[in-house]
């Protein structure tokens, strides 16, 4: 059987590291002039409220539009850029507010790119099996798609790169449904590969993310890209480049064992630059103690009186954004005494533990699951699809906790100062003039 074949290159300059690594993988070999292009970025999220760094969680724009240059020079006049970017009412930016942030209005003007906002609709119903999902027309119906995520790592899913990317073309309420139990999110996301269809899949590894897939993972600088016309070899190589072993990506695993393929990089071929050289390991998950009561860290701050299990995967984009805040309140207003028994539930299945004298139910599933358990004491509802920060501070003084946004201001303005300064951060890779 012939191997899939995946390009790998250093990002060195625009646009010649990208025409490089799509000649070298053959990547236009089945476009055509005439045809209608459609290319899906990753601009998962930005928050109006708070600084916000994007390395390693946003696809670069330089590469979106050296791709758009690339196409502009193959003859294709007909491009689409579609992207359904999570809203949450109060702090997420609509994904036209993310294109403008940008700059993708450039892209428009200069070569009659349309902009689209895949939550907006119109959607087809996508029957898979026992299940049908509203999956955006723009991107089904496409002659050519182009999929382009970054390469970073999920604290749901491992990695989420080009079969993970493709969730964005969903509506909101089928992504939701792709989080209804703990156990059917990979399912989903080995699947939506198999309705789309993308003709080719440009990783983005300029930066790469560890402990993603947010603001609050660390970037690197890695400069990788790779480019396949086979979305699997496409992710197979992605892990290799975060330093893992895609057999234990379960959504790469999942694809795999239905499709009769192998996950070892040995049985892709690379044309490029090797792996080797372009390889960082990066960390994928943050770690919780051994009675699920909070993450590793806080047992050397000696943080105690609180007990938030980890998340689950039923915890979908809207609630897992408050996941950050509600453990940096914590930490921030922990003033050396324990707290007073709290409980934090999230997600779609929790239940109390019937030991604490307060449970702060996060977000409309929770509070419908669980308000009249007969484990709770009190409950603290902080209700909302998904609830806003200031709900969420709110809540978190009645538990007891000096909650300050001031003091989370703080903190998120600490995260985008790591990277100010630092050799190979170039905010001008996101913001187009
Ligand atoms: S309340 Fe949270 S977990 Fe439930 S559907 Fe809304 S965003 Fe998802």
């Amino acid at each position: 059987m012939e191997k899939p074949m995946v390009s790998l290159q250093r990002y060195e300059s625009s646009p010649d590291s990208l025409r490089e690594l799509v000649r070298l993988c053959n990547g236009f070999s089945e476009l055509k002039p005439h045809h209608q292009v459609f290319i899906k970025p990753n601009l998962v999220a930005m928050d109006s409220q708070y600084p916000m760094a994007l390395y390693g969680i946003f696809t670069t724009t330089r590469l979106v539009q050296d791709m758009v240059l690339l196409l502009n020079e193959f003859g294709v006049g007909n491009i689409t850029i579609g992207e359904g970017s999570v809203r949450a009412k109060h702090f997420a930016l609509p994904t036209e507010g993310i294109y403008e942030a940008l700059g993708y209005p450039s892209l428009a003007k200069r070569y009659g790119v349309r902009l689209l906002d895949l939550l907006k609709g119109p959607f087809e119903k996508v029957g898979f099996g026992e299940y049908s999902l509203q999956i955006a027309k723009a991107a089904l119906e496409t002659d050519f798609f182009i999929n382009m995520p970054v390469l970073k790592t999920h604290n749901q899913t491992m990695l989420s790169l080009g079969l993970k990317n493709l969730k964005g073309c969903l509506s909101t309420k089928s992504r939701k449904f792709c989080h209804r139990s703990d156990q059917v999110l990979e399912d989903h996301i080995s699947s939506f590969v198999e309705k789309l269809r993308p003709a080719l899949t440009v990783l983005d590894g300029i930066y790469g993310l560890e402990k993603g897939p947010f603001y609050l993972g660390a970037a690197h600088r890695m400069n990788a890209l790779a480019a396949s016309k086979d979305p699997l070899a496409a992710d197979i190589l992605g892990a290799a480049l975060a330093g893992m072993d895609a057999a234990a990506v379960p959504h790469l695993r999942k694809y795999a064992e239905r499709h009769g393929r192998s996950l070892r990089p040995e049985d892709v071929e690379v044309r490029g630059t090797p792996v080797k050289d372009l390889v960082k390991r990066l960390k994928w998950d943050n770690t919780w103690n051994e009675e699920n009561t909070g993450p590793r860290a806080w047992e050397r701050m000696g943080l105690r009186g609180v007990s938030i299990p980890k998340y689950d995967k039923t915890v979908c984009s809207g609630c897992s954004g408050i996941y950050g805040p509600i453990l940096t309140m914590l930490m921030t207003g922990y003033k050396g005494e324990p707290y007073q028994e709290i409980e934090i539930l999230t997600g779609k299945v929790m239940k109390p533990s019937g030991k604490a004298r307060k449970t702060f139910l996060l977000g409309n599933c929770m509070i419908k699951l669980n308000r009249r358990d007969p484990g709770i004491r009190e409950a603290v509802l902080v209700k909302g699809c998904p609830p806003t920060l200031e709900d969420v501070q709110k809540g978190m003084i009645q538990c007891g906790v000096e909650a300050s946004l001031d003091v989370y201001r703080m903190f998120r303005d600490s995260l985008v100062d790591r990277y100010k300064g630092k050799e190979g951060f170039d905010e001008s890779l996101f913001y187009l003039r």
